[in-house]
């Protein structure tokens, strides 16, 4: 190790800057957040930075550096382009015994500023020790995602907690015990679900009562798992997914995504199939409500968006009546995946002001869709389970008043590596889905949009990975 990471508390401590430009400014915001006062020498000054250096109520000198510019200061940054003078500057620093940081040269620094992931009062710091500063930006990015915005507040919630659990644990590990329980339990969830008043409340309930008021509730999670790419679940998805005792998932949520779940969590497959229901909506309902109630997380996975044809509504609604916790996660839906990674944007300035979902599942032979509502132009037309309704589908949309030359996409698979894409019209589709043996989950578009994927098409175009 080359460096050994330290915290360095600025606050009010005079730091000089070499140099007035723009990398000097870099420099010069980093160390105002951490309330430092700033004293720049350099012949000119970039007028942001003299702002700072103001606001921070430090000073400028204009003119060359000098050995005295080091006086009574507790950092020193150069931040120069000319190479001999930041050189100098940590010579002069170094006999001082003065921390010293000199941009881009490692070999000129005592101290080097690390990338940050800043959650105050929790900071996390990258350093490549001055190697590849751009390799440490791009894990800082990468941790950024999987670090949630609201740690800041987990942590400000901790630290203003932090004096009373002393006074009411003696020992150290009570507390630490008490901490973990918190930060692991659904106080904490409270807070990074953007509830720091109710995770408060419950905090000050458990240190005051001997029992605790939420051990025994467990809480659901409706989330939405997107089309199938798992690239495209959002972080809170991917966050309540690891954090999860009980799994349930259905058919159209790949297997790539269930391997996101927490390796020791319970999966239970509850998925449904045309017909062939795996396990009734009333028991799905009925297993959410008994494991919360048990004091288990529950992830209820569905695929795409749990409010868009997903029965999510009718799940939850079970769970209010119980007066169990839940939350739910959006998704990104079949219609929106499908259209971007197809090329077929849903809307179009020429081509469709509007667009419709629809759930093609038609019952047998009957026609019980608002058709002359849907055959209108400048509109798209997304039918949801609409494979077995094809035929009927075509046949409507024509009979009122559509072209049969009105473009048409299916899309199976959409997102996944599976993907496939079949083009034709309401006249021919019904035909062509005949000969090309297509498989679920596949997803129908209606309308003029479907022209504009011959330019836009993209994914599968993409060069193989072999
Ligand atoms: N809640 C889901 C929809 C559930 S209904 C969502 O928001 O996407 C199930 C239908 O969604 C399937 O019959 C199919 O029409 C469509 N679907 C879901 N995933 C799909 C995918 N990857 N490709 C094509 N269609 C998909």
């Amino acid at each position: 190790m080359d460096f050994l990471p330290l915290f360095f508390k600025l606050e009010n401590k005079a730091c000089l800057l070499v140099g007035g430009g723009s990398i000097a400014l870099r420099k010069a915001r980093l160390l105002k957040q951490a309330g430092a006062i700033i004293y720049v020498v350099s012949p000119k000054i970039d007028p942001e930075l003299l702002a700072l250096v103001e606001a921070s109520k430090g000073s400028y000198r204009c003119g060359k550096y000098q050995i005295d510019d080091l006086a009574d200061v507790f950092l020193v940054v150069a931040a120069t382009d000319n190479t001999p003078l930041n050189q100098l500057v940590s010579e002069h620093a170094n006999e001082r015994q003065l921390p010293v940081n000199v941009v881009d040269s490692p070999d000129l620094c005592s101290v080097i500023l690390p990338a940050i992931i800043d959650r105050s009062p929790i900071v996390i710091a990258v350093s490549s020790g001055g190697q590849s500063p751009v390799l440490a930006r791009l894990l800082r990015t990468k941790i950024e995602s999987l670090v949630p915005a609201a740690y800041g507040q987990l942590g400000q919630l901790v630290g203003s907690f932090r004096e009373q659990v002393k006074q009411r644990f003696s020992q150290l590990d009570d507390r630490k015990n008490f901490w973990e329980s918190v930060l692991h339990g659904p106080i904490a969830e409270m807070v990074l679900s953007g509830k720091p008043k109710v995770a408060e409340q419950l905090l000050s309930q458990r240190l005051s009562e001997q029992t605790d008021p939420l051990a025994s509730v467990g809480e659901v999670y409706l989330v939405g798992a997107g089309p199938g790419d798992p690239d495209l679940l959002t972080f809170k998805a991917l966050r309540l997914m690891q954090q999860a005792d009980v799994v349930l998932y259905d058919r159209l949520v790949s297997d790539a995504i269930v391997d996101l779940t927490r390796r020791d969590a319970e999966r239970i497959y509850v998925g449904k199939k045309q017909a062939d229901h795996a396990m009734p909506q009333k028991d799905i309902n009925q297993l959410l409500v008994d494991f919360a109630k048990q004091g288990k997380k529950v992830l209820r996975l569905k695929g795409g968006d749990p409010f868009i044809f997903g029965r999510g509504s009718e799940e939850i609604e079970e769970l209010a009546e119980h007066k169990i916790p839940f939350q739910v996660v959006p998704g990104i839906t079949a219609a929106s995946g499908c259209a971007a990674y197809s090329g077929i944007p849903l809307t179009h300035r020429d081509y469709a002001q509007s667009v419709r979902f629809i759930a093609g599942h038609l019952k047998d032979g009957t026609s019980d869709l608002p058709w002359s509502e849907l055959a209108y132009g400048k509109q798209t037309l997304v039918f949801y389970m609409g494979l077995v309704g094809l035929p009927i589908i075509c046949r409507e949309l024509i009979a009122h008043g559509l072209s049969p030359a009105t473009p048409m996409a299916l899309i199976q698979q959409g997102t996944t590596p599976n993907q496939r894409v079949i083009i034709g019209n309401l006249q021919n589709m019904p035909e062509k889905v005949i000969l090309e043996q297509v498989r679920a989950p596949t997803l129908l578009i209606v309308g003029d949009v479907v022209k504009l994927r011959e330019k836009l098409a993209w994914f599968e175009n993409m060069p193989e990975d072999n």
